[in-house]
């Protein structure tokens, strides 16, 4: 049988359907998080169906993205649902979304600059052939 441990201050104290506290960060009026305040239960619907309807759109986003960027682009999906779920603070989420796009600016400035080079060498290319011929 499950003895769960006395609710935990800060965090939700709903039990999941595994039988585990739900462990979210708790809103500041009540003892739920935003996944199991009933008050939002509308504006999580809203959410998912949003979520459905966008999911054909992300994946061509992701096709689109560069690689190396995906994997940057799947933990920020997840923060975005760890926010709504309140498992992490939107704060959290604000920093690793901070650091996600000097990530980007970093990767895209490198790729960028690569794009630049070959553009150099493809001209300086071409003046090495006219000149010769
Ligand atoms: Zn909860």
């Amino acid at each position: 049988m499950n003895t769960l441990p006395p609710p935990d201050p800060e965090r939700c104290v709903s039990v999941r359907r595994d039988g585990e506290r739900c462990g979210g960060a708790r809103l500041d009026d009540v003892d739920v998080c935003w996944a199991h305040d009933p008050r939002l239960a509308e504006k999580r619907a809203e959410a998912s169906r949003r979520g459905g309807r966008n999911s054909s759109k992300l994946i061509r986003l992701q096709k689109a993205m560069p690689p190396r960027l995906v994997p940057v682009f799947e933990r920020l999906e997840r923060a975005f649902e760890d926010v709504l779920a309140g498992r992490i603070t939107a704060r959290q989420a604000t920093a690793a979304a901070a650091v996600a796009r000097a990530m980007i600016a970093t990767a895209t400035a490198g790729e960028l600059e690569q794009r630049v080079r070959d553009i150099e060498a493809a001209r300086a290319g071409d003046k090495d052939a006219k000149g010769a011929s």
